[in-house]
């Protein structure tokens, strides 16, 4: 599987296509894990089912590509984007207020924290983008979501906080 045809997200850690091309503005990662990032956006815009999805999408992105620590852009990133996440996966919330609240949260993100990354995740965007456009899509990016969520155990403690702070 090794080839030279494929890099080392630096990231998510996860194996793409040795390619050219863009990458995210403060979020780091290589080419072809951006590339494959899009993939799975262009199949949720096209499908309004997979609404819901596509915030777990770009919420679970965000936290394997952290970016700098020393820029606040992405450490609020990071912990805004993991706050996100926990809300999707633990509290059953409608889309509705499972917005305001996210609005609100916002509002305090220049109180977070850097957060380390973990050491490697489980599962990457390599593992979910060959199901874009699929009847798994939306199952992949959920077991996607929440084993990055696991991933970051060692700060599930202070978003916790953070967030029961932030909303009251
Ligand atoms: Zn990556």
């Amino acid at each position: 599987m090794a080839s030279n045809r494929q890099t080392t997200c630096p990231g998510c850690g996860g194996r793409f296509d040795n390619i050219t091309g863009p990458t995210h503005a403060y979020m780091i990662s290589s080419s072809g894990c951006y590339a494959a990032f899009n993939r799975l956006l262009a199949a949720e815009y096209s499908d309004p089912a997979l609404r819901t999805t596509h915030r777990l999408t770009v919420d679970t992105y965000a936290v394997q590509h952290a970016g700098d620590p020393n820029s606040r852009r992405a450490v609020q990133s990071v912990g805004l984007h993991l706050a996100r996440l926990k809300l999707q996966l633990t509290h059953d919330l409608p889309p509705k207020e499972t917005n305001d609240v996210m609005l609100g949260m916002s509002e305090h993100k220049a109180t977070l924290i850097p957060l380390a990354p973990p050491t490697r995740f489980t599962l990457t965007v390599a593992d979910v983008a060959p199901r874009a456009g699929t009847k798994q899509h939306s199952a992949k990016v959920r077991d996607w979501a929440q084993a990055t969520w696991d991933d970051y155990a060692a700060h599930h403690d202070y978003i916790s906080d953070w967030i029961a702070k932030t909303i009251g």
